[in-house]
């Protein structure tokens, strides 16, 4: 007892001296901003603000390396602040960047103040940018755990590799709430639900930033994008317009951005689309009364890529470039990503200088910049010491992408326990995806779309080498069979063939490598090429497993009922087909479960937590076949299956009537009731059943995912907060309201009512 005293009054010690070291150096580091910040020209200040993309400062005959004019001047002309992006032709080695950073640092030091450019980069599964680095799957599969602690390691190994790239600042996490599964960048978020998203938000801030700890040669600052609404495109397609009510954008997106900003998310990017007819970028409103005022971000705004010279060029909102210059800065915006020309400089210069952009807005935009120059450290050091980094690329790292790959793949349909297969049983690997680390790895991967991934992951497994290497080649069949899009008879024929000689096919379907508007599409389904193979080869008559390498939900209703089992994998990297191949043969079991509901239809894309109105169907009610029914994914939100079996019981609340300070305590008992062990992610589903808001049918509070051997029972407790009963009301107010509401975990529920 008195141990656990004394531990617990060290513990508070410990912390009381450490948030008082962070006060310290945030009073320090403020005091060194106005320093610094006072002894800066216009001009000086005006290029921190700017970012340059890094392939415009290289030498056209020597691509990847400088031409020393051209940095020269954008570093000691234009005073450039910040350098993003990657060189030609693509990854560079560790010892490649070092030296890149070196040139940078070089310049840099030959300037008046000596200020460090802050290099930025799109590390967003792995420092994916350099070659050699430990690539993690991507968000959506990392959504797919529902394991905090699993994904929040991940992006501290992130962070490591890429402060061994000497890169200090990755623009991740992405907080895209995307309401439209055809999105091209729908793997780039963490799906369909906001709590999930806040979660995996926040593990991957702390795991990038060090839990607060950015200055450390192991952390990096991480950026939130892509404020706000840009993943909810009306029609789907990349950088279209959208509509979202400001009572919604609050109830959802504007949460996760909060959980990111308390975690102490260094930076965030502003969203290249508009909302209900503003650009984000123009929006003073977003930008600076919501954003820096109402959610308190001290942090650095960036726009995304040429945004505040497409005010003017795309959206038509501003006159000239100039225009859109001052509109952008006065709606918030700290540094401009402008980034293949200097123009956003001459023209904030002269904007000063007339007067139409005060200089307290420029000083605002500065200090935040050189704020985060300082917390990183960079004031001491831009350039890695690569003796600091041994467990780069090493097996150790390997081994958490390998296990959060496993925890990602969601077992959707196994039919007569079709899986997992048989080491002595033959199997047909087949599929458009199933020899090429392009699409395991998916976009943002060594280059822009990740076309190059089978030359720079060259000693990674394919699904088929991932078969070949647990089976050995001989006992593997394999062909093709279909190219993702350009129909191909004689190659379903070929596997057609095949597929009489084996016992089982493997199909692998998915798509090619994208993202943004390369990846746009204007039909959700499979591509036809692959369908007809799926067709083809179920006349064959042999157990069909599905695996699905993809990174939004491509429809197959038209085959899916052929399919004994469907797997998906999402976009699960390099290690991800050794981990496929491990849960096919069952010598892992499956626990990822699926972070959005997978549509049946085109025109059928409910989320899980609709309206009750979405889900009514006068067909079931009037049994009537001639309505369809309304609400029918093809496989819903959290769906995953495991190889062994659990059941709820005993669910338990402590109090049935509440008033609107009280808690509410939650346990339930889960029962690993299967012969193998397994692990399981635990959801709390909360719904108010009457509101005057129409409440959702039912919203995702809390999980927990626990690991549980044969017979084991757990008791998983949660405690559902005031906050947990709230909604956004017509004033844009969270309230709650008296009434019921339903508690639901599997298959238990209980009522409590809030008085
Ligand atoms: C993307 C951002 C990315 C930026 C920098 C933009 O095109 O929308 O997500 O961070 O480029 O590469």
């Amino acid at each position: 007892m008195k141990n656990s005293i004394f531990c617990a009054l060290m513990f508070l010690f410990c912390g009381a001296v450490w948030s008082q070291q962070v006060k310290n150096n945030k009073t320090e580091i403020d005091a060194k901003v106005s320093e610094l910040l006072s002894k800066m020209t216009l001009e000086e200040k005006v290029g921190q603000m700017t970012q340059i993309t890094v392939t415009i400062f290289e030498d056209p005959k020597k691509p990847g390396y400088f031409d020393a004019a051209k940095l020269k001047q954008g570093i000691q002309d234009y005073h450039i602040g910040s350098i993003l992006n990657v060189p030609n032709p693509g990854a560079p080695t560790l010892k490649r960047w070092q030296e890149t950073m070196q040139a940078i640092t070089n310049e840099a030091n030959k300037t008046r103040l000596k200020i460090p450019v802050l290099y930025g980069i799109d590390a967003i599964h792995g420092a994916s940018y350099t070659a050699g680095a430990t690539l993690f799957p991507q968000q959506i599969g990392l959504a797919a755990t529902f394991n905090t602690d699993l994904v929040k390691r991940g992006a501290a190994i992130s962070a490591y590799e890429t402060r061994a790239s000497s890169i200090p600042w990755v623009f991740s996490p992405d907080l895209d709430f995307p309401r439209n599964p055809a999105w091209s960048r729908m793997w780039e978020s963490f799906g369909e639900d906001a709590y999930l998203s806040s979660k995996m938000a926040v593990a991957l801030v702390d795991g990038f930033e060090g839990n607060n700890n950015v200055g450390s040669k192991y952390s990096v600052a991480s950026c939130m994008k892509h404020y706000i609404g840009y993943g909810s495109t009306t029609t789907g397609k990349d950088r279209t317009p959208s509509i979202i009510p400001e009572r919604l954008l609050r109830q959802y997106d504007l949460t996760i951005y909060q959980a990111a900003i308390n975690a102490g998310a260094k930076s965030v990017m502003v969203s290249s689309g508009e909302i209900n007819g503003t650009p984000v970028h123009a929006s003073k409103h977003l930008i600076t009364d919501i954003l820096k005022k109402e959610l308190g971000f001290s942090g650095v705004v960036v726009t995304d890529w040429k945004d505040i010279i497409y005010l003017y060029t795309r959206h038509k909102v501003a006159e000239s470039k100039r225009d859109a210059v001052r509109i952008a800065v006065m709606a918030g915006i700290d540094m401009s990503m402008v980034p293949e020309e200097f123009s956003f400089y001459t023209d904030l210069l002269d904007l000063v200088k007339k007067g139409e952009v005060p200089v307290s807005r420029i000083d605002d935009a500065v200090s935040r910049i050189l704020k985060m120059k300082f917390e990183l450290n960079l004031f001491q050091n831009t350039v890695a010491d690569l003796k600091d980094y041994p467990k780069f690329g090493s097996a150790e790292h390997i081994e958490e992408a390998y296990n959060t790959a496993a925890e990602s793949i969601t077992l959707l349909k196994n039919n007569a326990s079709v899986l997992p297969l048989s080491k002595n049983e033959k199997v047909l690997v087949t599929g458009a995806t199933a020899n090429s680390m392009k699409y395991l790895n998916g976009g943002w991967s060594y280059t822009w779309q990740g076309e190059n991934s089978d030359t720079y992951a060259a000693d990674k497994f394919t699904i088929l080498e991932a078969f070949q290497n647990k089976l050995g080649k001989e006992n593997v069949l394999y062909t093709a069979g279909a190219d993702l899009e350009k129909e191909d008879d004689a190659e379903i024929q070929k596997a057609v063939e095949l597929a009489k000689n084996a016992s089982k096919i493997v199909l692998c379907l998915g798509e090619k490598n994208y993202t943004e508007t390369p990846g746009d599409i204007s039909d959700l389904y499979m591509s036809a090429s692959q369908i007809k193979l799926a067709l083809a080869l179920a006349k064959v008559n042999k157990p069909i497993i599905l695996v699905l390498n993809e990174g939004r939900p491509r429809l197959i209703s038209n085959f899916e009922d052929k399919m004994s089992a469907v797997v998906q994998c999402y976009l699960p990297g390099n290690e991800g087909a050794r981990a496929l191949v491990d849960i096919l043969y069952g010598d892992v079991n499956p626990s990822g479960r699926l972070p959005y509901n997978y549509p049946r239809y085109p025109n059928s894309l409910e989320k899980y937590n609709r309206k009750y109105t979405e889900s009514i169907s006068e067909g079931e009610q009037n049994n009537d076949a001639k309505y369809e029914k309304s609400y029918s994914p093809q496989f819903e939100f959290g769906t995953g299956l495991s190889y062994t079996t659990f059941v709820y019981s005993n669910l338990k609340i402590d109090k049935t009537e509440i008033n609107n300070t009280d808690e509410v305590n939650v346990s339930v008992d889960v029962t690993n009731s299967g012969t193998r062990a397994g692990k399981e992610s635990v959801l709390l589903y909360l719904s108010d059943n009457v509101a005057s808001i129409t409440p959702e049918f039912k919203s995702l509070k809390r999980f927990e995912k626990i690991s549980l051997k044969p017979n084991e029972t757990q008791t998983v407790k949660f405690t559902l907060k005031q906050k947990d009963l709230q909604f956004v009301n017509e004033d844009l107010k969270w309230i709650s309201e008296k009434g019921s509401f339903s508690v639901q975990i599997g298959d238990q529920k209980k009522d409590f009512l809030l008085k």
